[in-house]
This record gives C-alpha cells, sequence and structure tokens, in this order.
C-alpha cells in the first residue's frame, strides 16, 4: 500500500531502527516509545489487521514475537512485558497495517495498565459463549 507508513519502512522508504527481519516479518522500535525498548513487530506484506493475515504469516509473526520479546526484555534489565495488538480506530489502532507491540515492563516503572472492568448478570456468560462458537462453526 503505497500510502501506508509501515509499508514504507518495509519498502526502505522510511527509516526505522531495525531489531530483526526475516523473509515475512520485519521488527523495529516504536517512534513513540511508552518504555524504553517498546518494539513493533509486522508482517512485511499489508494487511489492516489479524484478520487479513495468512495462517502462515499468522504463525510467523506469533514465533517472531516469542522470539523477539525476551531480547526486548534483557537489552533494557526488564522483568516483563505487554504484548499488545489493537484491532480497529475504536480499539486505538492508528497505523492500519496490523503490528503487534511489545512493551517491557520494569517493577515500579509508572507505566501503568488497567482495563475498566463489568461482571456478567445471571446466565449472560453462557449465553455469549454459545452465540460465539456458534460463530465458530
Ligand atoms: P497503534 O495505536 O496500535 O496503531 O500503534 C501505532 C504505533 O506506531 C504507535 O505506537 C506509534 O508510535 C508507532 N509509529 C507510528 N509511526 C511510526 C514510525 N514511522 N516508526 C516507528 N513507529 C511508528
Ligand atoms: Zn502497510
Amino acid at each position: 500500500m503505497s500510502d501506508c507508513v509501515f509499508c514504507k519502512i518495509v519498502a526502505g522508504q522510511l527509516g526505522a531502527a531495525r531489531v530483526w527481519e526475516s523473509e515475512s516479518v520485519l521488527a523495529f522500535l516504536d517512534i513513540n516509545p511508552v518504555a524504553e525498548g517498546h518494539t513493533l513487530v509486522i508482517p512485511r506484506s499489508h494487511a489492516a489487521d489479524i484478520t487479513g493475515m495468512t495462517s502462515r504469516e499468522v504463525c510467523e509473526v506469533a514465533q517472531a514475537l516469542a522470539k523477539i520479546a525476551p531480547a526486548v526484555v534483557k537489552a533494557v534489565g526488564a522483568q516483563g512485558f505487554n504484548l499488545l495488538n489493537n484491532c480497529g480506530s475504536v480499539a486505538g489502532q492508528a497505523v492500519e497495517h496490523v503490528h503487534f507491540h511489545i512493551i517491557p515492563r520494569k517493577a515500579g516503572d509508572g507505566r501503568g495498565y488497567r482495563w475498566i472492568t463489568l461482571n456478567y448478570g445471571e446466565g449472560v456468560a453462557a449465553e455469549l459463549a454459545a452465540k460465539i462458537s456458534g460463530l465458530l462453526e
């Protein structure tokens, strides 16, 4: 996609601090990191979100995430990481080329992470689980 910022990085038309690459996957540092070492992992081929990726790409990106995250954690002396994917603008996706965030975390780093949760009413969880299951058949 000619107007996609991450496709431009893949093509080398835009600079990025690349940390790892393979035939189908590229990882580079986020330009506005939540924490030092914040890394983005993307498929080289353009897809807006995970539903547009091939099964093979999903596997290769997942393998890359498992490989790269420990290196990010080690490089910055972190103890853990958040693995995050925003899907759709309503979920906060700003760049429409699927990307997974690896955000290294250190004890007391103050970066925060808490969702606002809700409780299911009586029977609602079972009904909803059945509905989702039905859509997967
Ligand atoms: P999201 O909100 O999940 O779409 O995240 C998009 C991420 O892409 C943000 O964290 C941005 O800081 C990052 N980003 C945008 N442009 C670039 C760029 N040229 N190089 C590296 N990271 C970028
Ligand atoms: Zn793209």
